[in-house]
């Protein structure tokens, strides 16, 4: 099976003929939308019809959904088919209200595990890589996600699930893992239980590629990922309303993700106006899914903030790469009037080598003032009672910081291990503050 999922008469199909395609799918999509009870009464009340739609840009007439209308719908409102025609659903956690609940048919599950082999073979996995799953089965998508992809794609695959840092390298050394799968905030606190066993990756197993995602992470942390385990790591795309992994990735240039334009109509919206941003601004991006029958998703508002970068790939591949996601518009927080991303100060911490595998914003009420307090964990290395040390980095942070987010950070050094860890994915910001 080896080269099935470099898939060139898809990947580097012509622009011009993958807007074409996009705009038959767009109308077969529309049609077998609207035999939901959802979108057949909103298109019904607003008289769209898929035959109005020329090209791919009048997708633009649709109007968006959101994480709302499908929480209101809950759970069938989105479904094409009876309940009984489908073989699967994945959902979200749903803290607040309803939670979101995706629905696949056969042919759905079969084109989402095709996409994310394509997606494997992209970043250089191939059928004779063993992979080893190392992140959470059940509704998250990205264990079966991965799981069934990489079967399709014919590696030896290894279900392993999350955390247990030490059963993991155990079965990387036992079967010769090749290829892992984890996410961002992982990773680093695996590579301390190879270091506590005094084994090193790049010496001790076969590992050669990490695929990961799920999280917002900067380019900082990629290097560092890879400084560490000494291999190269990529980067992945995906959301459960989209399928879950495979929705775009990055190929060997690792310049963006090839998001896969066969599949999924892209959008990048201004998240106020909501018109269409130019090529190589930041804005929400918006997706179509276009092949997907149990409960296709038209102008689905991600809330993902990111761009199109302009220009081709040197790999040839001709569906269009998205910037690394910044994070979303809702991760956002303010303090003393100024706007701040976690992952801004992800990237400061990630560059600093004494720093180590955890960190946590916590945001408290003193007095009548907001107060912002990170929560670092030194590494393992660098915890050596050198106080004096400690307090540059210290204040190196707090400067770094306050010059990025205009803030003055708190800073709380910590012992390697102090923060709590959780199997999924990490809570970066803790908000204490009194509601006025
Ligand atoms: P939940 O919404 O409960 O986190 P999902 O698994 O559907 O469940 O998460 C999808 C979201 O994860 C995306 O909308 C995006 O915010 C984030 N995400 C996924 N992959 C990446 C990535 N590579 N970089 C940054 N964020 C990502
Ligand atoms: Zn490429």
């Amino acid at each position: 099976m080896s080269g099935a999922y470099w898939q060139p008469e898809i990947e580097t199909m012509a622009p011009a003929a993958l807007r074409e395609l996009q705009a038959a799918r767009l109308r077969e999509t529309i049609a077998r939308a609207m035999q939901s009870p959802f979108y057949g009464e909103c298109y019904g009340r607003l008289g769209l019809a898929p035959e109005s739609i020329r090209t791919v840009d009048d997708v633009r007439r649709l109007p968006f959904t959101t994480k709302e209308d499908l929480r209101g719908h809950y759970p069938y409102g989105f479904l094409t088919v009876p309940p009984q025609e489908t073989v699967r659903l994945h959902c979200s956690s749903g803290t607040t209200g309803n939670p979101t609940v995706i629905f696949h048919d056969r042919h759905d599950l079969d084109s989402w595990a095709n996409l994310v082999a394509r997606s494997m073979y992209c970043a250089g996995v191939r059928d004779s890589d063993v992979f080893q799953n190392i992140c959470g089965y059940g509704l998250f998508t990205g264990g079966l996600g991965f799981q069934y992809g990489a079967e399709k794609l014919g590696a030896l695959t290894i279900p392993a699930g999350a955390g247990n840092s030490r059963r993991q390298i155990k079965l990387m050394q036992d079967f010769g893992t090749s290829a892992i799968h984890a996410i961002p905030s992982y990773l680093p606190r695996l590579f301390d239980e190879f270091q506590a066993l005094g084994l090193h990756p790049a010496e001790d197993t076969k590992l050669r590629i990490i695929l990961t995602g799920a999280e917002p992470h900067s380019e900082e942390t990629r290097q560092r990922l890879q400084e560490m385990f000494r291999c190269k790591v990529f980067n992945s795309f995906g959301l459960s309303e989209m399928n879950g992994p495979g929705v775009a990735f990055e190929c060997d240039c690792r310049n963006g993700l090839h998001l896969w334009e066969d599949c999924f109509i892209l959008e990048i919206v201004d998240p106020e106006t909501l018109e269409p941003m130019p090529d190589g601004e930041r804005g929400e991006l918006v997706l179509t899914t276009l092949d997907r029958r149990a409960m296709p998703i038209l102008r689905y508002r991600t809330r993902d903030l990111t761009s199109i970068l302009p220009g081709p790939c040197p790999c040839g591949r001709t569906h269009r790469r998205i910037d690394r996601i910044t994070g979303r518009s809702d991760d956002m927080f303010i303090v003393k009037g100024c706007n701040v991303f976690p992952i801004q100060v992800e990237k400061i911490l990630m560059k600093i080598p004494e720093i180590g595998s955890d960190w946590l914003i916590v945001l408290d009420t003193v007095g009548d003032n907001d107060e912002l307090l990170l929560k670092v964990e030194i590494s393992p290395a660098h915890f050596t009672g050198d106080m004096e040390a400690l307090e540059r980095v210290r204040r190196r942070i707090i400067h770094e910081v306050r010059d990025e987010v205009l803030v003055s950070p708190h800073v709380q050094l910590l012992e390697p291990g102090a923060l709590p860890k959780s199997e999924g994915k990490a809570q970066r910001v803790q908000d204490l503050r009194k509601k006025s």
